[in-house]
Parts: structure tokens; sequence; C-alpha cells
């Protein structure tokens, strides 16, 4: 692993020169940027063993192409234990940031790209499944951070892809030589842009044959030519540029969306993973969609573990702790997020292998995992506000807790128990703003909501995945029905 710990990881970011702009300025170097580098360091975590007892096992695995210790965001799961695992692994790293740490999305592509260009080759007689091999090896050994971008522009929603009036609304093959293709197109919503050394495209949806120029998946550096992004913005997001760690809220860690554009750009014969093969993009959409709805039973149990610390915390600082509706209301916290950990367990714990020597999750139980994602860190959030009370959103700034002309006033009215000093209870309060109105929000709330697909993708799913009629028969025989 050639990038094996923050300090390194940093330094490759800083070394690639990507074209980046963020509120109306190029922005060459965003691991500096006040307003990204808490986006940044968050990826970092994954290249920190950090303190916990597990996180060792947990962080790494062997590959199964070398058989070296890699990271395991590279890792093809070779069995059950590796899909749980998984699971235990981004909730390690959820508690320790309280964020999105975007990595995820390129271990779910891969996994489910290994799968589907191994039948592909094996129906058609490509080569893609092994220059996959090749190209996840790489990866592996460098140790690099990948971005899966998934989610087209879309344009008018009621019209499919090659029936919009700008054909770029969805990525597609503009030109093609024997060395290579050439693609345009945008990515949209890509939380870790910009904190990825490499970019890694699969389809948005299911083609039909006239889609073919559509049905396309490949690498390629965030660094290469015809390749833009523009960061997005979230609510509160220059206080990170005040100085003001104390408004930030949650002060190190965050996360950033980017829109990536692909503007004709050359992707070489041996990045292409998929082309003109419309057939395989449905099985390739639903099994990264499948992954990555497992990764949230995850990660967002992880945040969630913090917003039931701050639940506790907030109530011990401000005398609450020990009445009985609040102690329900914690109570009621932890049910949904271990409800959403149990899901995502589960879906590994039922995992199957694959074609090639991969392991898929259960599809019904990812998409049951992330459907309750979509709603409970909702429902923690609410009960998170109702306990922390009005003062969330009318807390003063730091720099009136600094002033000597407010600081005395403020230290006074604003104090909860008198064992607490008075800054430690905004500080939380702080954060519990960040998480539920704030940028942190962004990461907590609507990607729980929209993230691996938005809910009704789930219940189309879960709709299309159940047998009825069977449950049906069930009902008959013990309604003793004929
Ligand atoms: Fe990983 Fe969760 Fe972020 Fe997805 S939302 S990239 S699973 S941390
Ligand atoms: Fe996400």
């Amino acid at each position: 692993m050639k990038i094996n710990d923050p300090e390194r990881y940093f330094e490759s970011l800083r070394k690639l020169e990507r074209n980046v702009y963020m509120l109306g300025e190029m922005c060459a170097n965003t691991v500096d940027h006040p307003v990204i580098r808490p986006s940044t360091n968050a990826v970092a975590e994954t290249y920190n063993v950090g303190d916990e007892p597990e996180a060792e096992e947990l962080l790494f695995a062997k590959s199964h192409l070398s058989g070296n210790k890699i990271s395991r965001f590279t890792h093809i799961h070779q069995n059950t234990d590796d899909l749980i695992k998984k699971v235990l692994m981004l909730r390690l790293l959820g508690r320790r940031t309280a964020t999105c740490f975007q990595r995820c999305g390129g271990m779910d592509g891969l996994n489910a790209l290994y799968s589907v260009t191994c039948e592909c080759d094996h129906d058609g007689g490509s080569s893609y499944h092994k220059r996959l091999k090749d190209y996840i090896s790489y990866v592996q050994e460098e140790n690099l951070v990948v971005d899966a971008a998934m989610t087209d522009v879309k344009g008018d929603r009621s019209l499919r892809p090659g029936d919009q009036s700008d054909p770029d609304m969805f990525l597609h093959i503009v030109d093609r030589s024997s060395e290579g293709i050439v693609v345009r197109g945008a990515k949209a919503h890509q939380t870790g842009a910009l904190s990825s050394h490499e970019i890694l495209v699969v389809p948005t949806t299911a083609m039909r044959e006239s889609e073919d120029d559509y049905a396309v998946a490949f690498a390629v550096p965030a660094n290469t030519d015809g390749i833009t992004f523009i960061a997005g913005r979230q609510p509160s997001d220059t206080r990170k540029m005040e100085n003001s760690p104390l408004d930030a809220g949650n002060p190190m860690y965050g996360s950033q969306e980017a829109l990536i554009i692909f503007d004709d750009v050359f992707v070489p014969a041996e990045r292409v993973f998929l082309a003109l093969k419309h057939e395989y993009c449905g099985r390739l959409v639903d099994r990264f969609a499948a992954f990555h709805r497992q990764s949230y039973g995850g990660c967002k149990v992880g945040v969630g573990d913090v917003m039931i610390g701050a639940a506790q915390l907030v109530s011990n600082y401000q005398g609450t702790a020990k009445v009985s509706h609040v102690r329900d209301k914690i109570t009621e916290m932890i049910h949904l997020n271990e409800t959403m950990f149990c899901c995502g367990v589960a879906c590994g714990a039922r995992g199957e292998a694959t074609s090639g020597g991969g392991y898929m999750v259960d599809v019904l139980l990812a998409n049951t995992c992330k459907l309750n994602v979509t709603r409970f860190p909702f429902e923690i959030a609410r009960l998170l506000q109702d306990i922390a009370g009005g003062l969330v959103v009318t807390m003063p700034s730091q720099k009136d807790f600094e002033n000597p002309e407010t600081a005395p006033y403020l230290e006074k009215y604003l104090k909860g128990t008198n064992s607490v000093p008075t800054i430690d209870r905004i500080k939380i309060l702080k954060f519990i703003e960040n998480m539920t109105v704030g940028c942190g929000a962004a990461a907590y709330l609507t990607e729980s909501m929209h993230g691996a697909g938005s809910p009704q993708a789930q219940r189309i799913m879960i709709s299309r995945l159940v047998d009825l009629d069977e449950k049906v028969k069930l009902a008959k025989r013990i309604a003793l029905i004929d």
C-alpha cells in the first residue's frame, strides 16, 4: 500500500492537479481549502488505523488477487464475514467522524462490476473482467480512493436517456476506436469526488438496445483532461472560512459534493469495463445499489451513535437526563439506530457467492435496510432537537463568546447545570445545530434520503423481489381456504 497514512493521502491529493471550481473561483488546492478540508479529513480517517481495538481487523483485508494486506475499501468480498466486517468498519468510521467518509461508493462499485464483467465475458467473449482485475490490483497496491460516479443529471425525467433533446443528459460514448472511447456528460451529487484519486463511472439506470452508447463503465484518474468539478454548497458551509470552530459545530469533519463534467474525455481501452452492452446495465445498477444500500446500515448507524451520545450529553448539561420522557426518547433513538444496524449485518450474513469469486449481499434485505435509513435518521434528528431545545438555532456566535463586552452575559445567562462550563453546553448544542440544520445535515439527513437511491427506488426493488403469491398461499393454508 503506497499511501498508508493520512499525511501521504493529503500529499497525494495535493499533487493531483484537477480542474476544480468552488464559490465561483478556480480552487487549485482543495486539500487546504477551509470549506473542503473537513471532507478530506473524513476520508483521511480511512487511512488511519486509530486506537479502537477492532480497527485493524476491520480496516484491512487480504487481497484475493495478490495475497497482500490491503485497505478493505479496495477489497472484493470473499465471504459473508467480509460483508459483515464491511458494515462494522463503516459504523466505526461513522463514530469517528459523524459524517460521510465518502470512500464506500468505489468499494461498492468495484464489487458490483466484478460479477457483472465476469458474466459479460462468459456470455460474449469480451475481456472486461481481466481488465477490471488489473485495475483493482492497481487500486489495491497504490491504496487509492475511488469515487463511483453513477447519478446522471437526467434532464427531463419523463424521457428515457435516448429520448432527451440534449443527448448529454446521460453520460454516453461520443466516439470510439481500437485505442479507447470518448465520453461526454455529467454526474451529479458526487460526494467524495474532490477527495478521490480516481473516478469510476457506471450507468445510472437499465438501458435499451437503442441506448447502447449509454451503456458504459470505466475508470479514469481525477486529473484527466476534459474533467471539471464544480463543488456544491451546503447550509452554513462558509462558517468553516470564519476561523471559528465553535460555529462550525463539527470543525474536524464534513463531506463535500461536486458536479463532475466529462467534456469529451478519452478513456483508454484498458480502463473500459463495459461498453455498448445495454443488457448488462440493469444488473450492474441493481448490484451496485444493493451493496451501497447495505453500506448505509453501517455508516449512518455510526453517525447515529454520536447523535445519541449528543442527546445524553446535552441532557446531562441541561439537567434533564433523569426526566422520564427524555430517557424514553433516547431509548427510542437507540432502537431506531440498532434496527438499521441489524439490517446492514443481516444482508451481509445472508450474502451469496457470485461468478468470478466475489460475494453479493442479500438484495431484498439491502433494500429494506436503506428504506429504513430514509426515515430513521430523520426521527433520530427530530428527537435530538426535541431533547436539546430551541437554543439549537438561537445561539450567538463564537465571536460573541470571545468579546469581553458580551462574554460575561453569555457565560451567565446560557449556563445549564452548575458543574458544567457554559461553553461545553454551547459546543454540544452547536454540534446538534450542525447535524440537524447545518452542513452536517447534508450528510446525515439528505444523504440518508437520496444517497444510493431515493426511497421509491427501494420500494420498487422490494415489490419486485418479493413473491406475494407465495405469501397468499401461506395465508390460505393457515386459514384452511382451498
Ligand atoms: Fe460511505 Fe455512508 Fe458516505 Fe455512502 S453515505 S459513501 S456508505 S459513508
Ligand atoms: Fe452516500
